[in-house]
């Protein structure tokens, strides 16, 4: 089959939740048989998301590829189980950049160069290129920001001209909201007509919207949606707030958000979505057996986006161990020797989140000394990991001053040392240890037995690692390293050998996360945490 397009726009307010809408399409329609990919088309200058701090634009996403991107792109993974790569997320910087480039090298040949055609054609051949290998039967594009921004319109205007190109192989979905008005009682659904309004002024008719909603919407505000919007009825669907995000594939299935796509696509409707495991998946989610509370101390923790993926990797791997995780985020910058009992002492397992930068550190290495002294299961992510590295360090071989080179650069013991590549970088975009690389695990480990293979790979985003020239005095003293890799002779994996679950981990386990598929760490992560509470009963 040719690859179909179909495209995602938002309207009315923004962090409606086009990405969740895409995934749960996407979901269908691989339920269905169909192969499927997601991209994310951001409007902002940057070039990616790598430079943005979290508190902006939430967590960024790394892909096996090395690209740092939107967080969407992990719900993507998630929900789809399959890889994305840097050409699922594009932003306005990258578009530029690319057509400045070719002007540069003069292949405009003598033309002015400007937003349409250039821009919108370098849009064009960005959304085409997913579909070009023939690896997809249809490519969903998901354009960030609100419709009217006037950073989305060369994006709007390209997806304008590829309706034209594309005829039926295409579809547009718009998501708006229909908020309730408490003083009158009533669901208001103005905002949608004024925002597919300006999807027409800019000359794209959508084919379906689906409107965000805390109540069902009765079939006259559908009808009366349909009217001024110019669609069918039944292409105006209700996404209810849901209790939970793996819950709206099935919420969109029972509007028919799948089956309509089919049929505007021309595309006989044969296979009905085969969902099994994601019902079985809900179901352990909604009736757990047991439940534990684990904390995430990290410095960004107003805000949950900043730790998306562990989030979600903890219900997975609650999930498996029909386990609820009730995940409390505690500021680190708040953590002293002093209160680090009374704030830490209710958990049954700690988990010391990845960062950059001072603010916050003092605070996580005294964590981690919490977690080792008194046995609670730990798990430390990148930066935790170096945390725990600084730890033992400190109060296990003395040396007081150890540090990261990272947050001080004349410590007399840098335990924790820049990676000699880094050393010479002057860009700070895209320039880290990004990506999949292979770890080698030491058998009779914790690790192993976590993972039940030697060979594995994780994703990095890092430029410090553990100071090989004191990992004999770490080995020698009870911190052993179990993942190694090879080619690098970087260590990724730490544990402690006096204590019943103490892993560091160099790489973030969190992004290989799915819903098909949780990521043993945190599987066994949380049933360390269920043995845990069960022991101190
Ligand atoms: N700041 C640390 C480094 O660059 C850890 C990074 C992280 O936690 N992702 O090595």
């Amino acid at each position: 089959m040719d690859t179909r397009y179909i495209f995602v726009t938002g309207g009315v307010a923004s962090s409606l939740g086009k990405g969740i809408i895409s995934a749960s399409l996407a979901t269908l329609l691989k339920a269905r048989g169909y192969s499927v990919t997601i991209q994310k088309l951001d409007p902002y200058i940057n070039i990616d998301p790598g430079t943005l701090n979290p508190y902006e634009h939430g967590e960024c996403y790394v892909t096996e590829d090395g690209a740092e991107t939107d967080l969407d792109l992990g719900h993507y993974e998630r929900f789809l189980n399959t890889p994305t790569s840097q050409a699922n997320n594009v932003t306005t910087g990258r578009i530029y950049k690319n057509v400045i480039e070719k002007e540069r090298k003069g292949e405009f040949l003598g033309q002015t160069v400007q937003v349409i055609p250039h821009i919108t054609d370098e849009i064009q051949q960005h959304i085409k290129l997913l579909g070009s290998n023939g690896n997809y039967d249809f490519v969903i594009t998901e354009i960030g920001g609100t419709v009217g921004d006037i950073e989305s319109f060369p994006f709007i205007e390209a997806i304008r001209q590829l309706r034209w190109e594309l005829g039926v192989k295409c579809v547009s979905i718009h998501l708006t909201l229909v908020p309730f008005l408490k003083a009158t009682g009533e669901l208001k659904t103005k905002p949608t007509q004024h925002s597919v309004k300006t999807l027409l002024e800019q000359g794209v008719q959508p084919d379906i919207i689906v409107c965000r909603t805390e109540y069902e919407l009765s079939d006259s505000l559908r009808q009366k949606i349909a009217l001024f919007c110019n669609v069918q009825p039944r292409c105006v669907m209700q996404s209810l707030d849901a209790e939970s995000i793996y819950d709206v594939p099935l919420q969109m299935q029972k509007e028919g958000l799948d089956r309509e796509v089919l049929k505007i696509m021309q595309i006989p409707s044969i296979n009905e979505p085969n969902l099994i495991y994601w019902e079985n998946f809900l179901h352990k989610l909604k009736f757990p057996k047991s439940s534990v509370r684990i904390c995430l101390v990290g410095k960004y923790v107003e805000l949950r986006d900043a730790y998306k993926s562990i989030n979600e990797a903890f219900i997975h791997g609650g999930v498996a161990n029909e386990c609820k995780v009730n995940l409390d985020y505690i500021q680190s910058e708040q953590i002293y020797k002093e209160n680090v009992h009374e704030k830490l002492k209710d958990y049954h397992a700690i988990l010391v989140a990845p960062g950059f930068g001072e603010r916050g550190v003092e605070g996580k290495i005294i964590s981690v000394q919490y977690a080792r002294e008194k046995q609670i299961p730990f798990l430390g992510i990148c930066l935790g990991m170096q945390c725990a590295v600084i730890e033992f360090a400190r109060n296990v071989l003395g040396y007081k001053e150890a540090h990261s080179t990272e947050i001080n650069p004349t410590t007399p013991y840098p335990i924790i040392d820049i990676m000699e590549k880094q050393k010479d970088l002057t860009e700070t975009g895209g320039t880290m240890r990004l990506g999949s690389y292979p770890c080698e695990i030491k058998e009779n480990s914790l690790a192993h037995q976590i993972y039940g293979q030697k060979h594995i790979f994780e994703r990095h985003r890092h430029r410090y690692e553990l100071n090989n020239s004191y990992l004999s005095e770490l080995e020698t003293n009870g911190m052993l390293a179990t993942g190694i890799n090879r080619n690098q002779n970087l260590v990724e994996i730490i544990e402690l050998e006096s204590h019943p679950f103490f892993i560091g981990v160099q790489f973030h386990p969190e992004y290989k996360s799915t819903i098909e598929k949780h990521h043993p760490l945190f599987g066994h992560f949380v049933k360390a945490a269920k043995d845990f509470k069960n022991k101190a009963k």
